[in-house]
């Protein structure tokens, strides 16, 4: 008998791992990988998954997530959570993913870390029923950490398991894991940060671009990790680095694609400061704002002429210089700037 579980990272799902290995059960698991991380956020999540698992002993798939997530993202048919968080949906649609694995690997049901109650929308006991029959896997999807509070899965009715050890967790209280965890000795750290789409400033980043380019990408939203974010027209924005490693991060963008039209790299010369990369079709006060911004960010001191070398992508690789005295500009900031 072999189970897929969906594996989040957390203690749960290390725990739900754990109770079902108790069974005699042999496991995989999986993590699906949000396409919209940087590289080095990626190799930071995949080191700490790597590590959390070797506990158990389990065969992890890393799964990175494609354009169809995009298109869930964009229109779930649930709705969000208080960011950009469509967590009913995303469940959902990592479940088909793992059902469709399931096949795959010749495993016989899923196992899954969730808890009735533990969080809004997605881990209601009456959640559970709209996931199971929208994966198209009622029955075949096991939650051992409450499972004395769910009606019996197939893998209980046909006898392949029996969940008598396993707990009946409801709410966010985390006591019963806690002890779990040393009984079992696991080790298990939360990872900062979280999910992405759960954070409201982020959210807030994303709905501004699927209001202005009608569709969401890997790369557009990677950028939205990056920098000071300012949309000027539904046809411009602009984003300003906070570091050294942010203007890296947007000059190698804007090298990547320096034969593409609609891209506009700034700087403010002369002393140190951000770049900025323009990305859309600026009209020339659109152009003239974000170099005000540019220049506010620089090290400059106020009152100082400064003058901002602008690139444009394309053929041609235009250059341009603007020049304007550096002022606190405010009022630029709090109209456009995204947050
Ligand atoms: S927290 Fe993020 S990854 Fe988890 S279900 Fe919600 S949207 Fe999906």
């Amino acid at each position: 008998m072999k189970a897929l579980a969906l594996f989040s990272g957390g203690l749960d799902s290390l725990l739900a791992i754990k109770l079902i290995q108790e069974t005699g059960v042999e496991i995989e698991a999986v993590y699906f990988l949000q396409p919209f991380l940087s590289q080095k956020e990626e190799r930071k999540v995949v080191s700490h998954l790597q590590n959390l698992i070797s506990q158990l002993q389990v065969k992890l798939h890393i799964i990175r997530l494609d354009d169809d997530y995009l298109r869930m993202l964009e229109a779930p048919a649930h709705g969000y959570g208080k960011a950009f968080n469509p967590c009913l949906d995303c469940h959902i649609f990592f479940l088909r993913k793992a059902g469709e694995m399931m096949n795959e690997l010749g495993a016989d049901f899923l196992v899954t870390g969730e808890v009735v109650g533990q969080r809004p929308k997605s881990q209601y006991k009456t959640a559970f029923p709209i996931i199971d029959s929208e994966s198209g896997l009622a029955g075949l999807i096991v939650r051992p950490l409450s499972a004395g509070l769910l009606p019996p899965t197939i893998p209980e009715i046909k006898g392949w398991i029996s969940l008598k050890h396993c707990p009946s967790i409801q709410g966010r209280q985390r006591k019963v894991q806690l002890e779990l965890a040393k009984k079992y000795d696991l080790k298990f750290e939360t990872p900062a940060g979280g999910c992405l789409l759960t954070n409201v400033e982020y959210g807030r980043k994303v709905r501004d671009l699927l209001a202005a380019d009608g569709m969401l990408t890997s790369n557009s939203l990677r950028l939205l990790s990056i920098g000071r974010h300012f949309r000027f027209s539904p046809k411009y924005k602009g984003i300003i680095g906070r570091n050294h490693q942010e203007n890296q991060e947007l000059f190698r963008y804007f090298y990547a694609r320096r034969w593409d039209a609609h891209l506009y790299l700034l700087k403010a010369l002369g002393a140190p400061g951000p770049l900025a990369l323009g990305l859309g079709e600026p009209s020339s006060e659109d152009l003239r704002n974000l170099s005000l911004l540019t220049i506010r960010y620089s090290d400059h001191p106020y009152q100082s002429k400064v003058s901002v070398k602008i690139l444009t992508s394309g053929k041609d690789h235009q250059q341009a210089t603007f020049i304007e005295e550096k002022t606190d500009n405010q009022r630029l900031i709090e109209k456009f700037r995204i947050n």
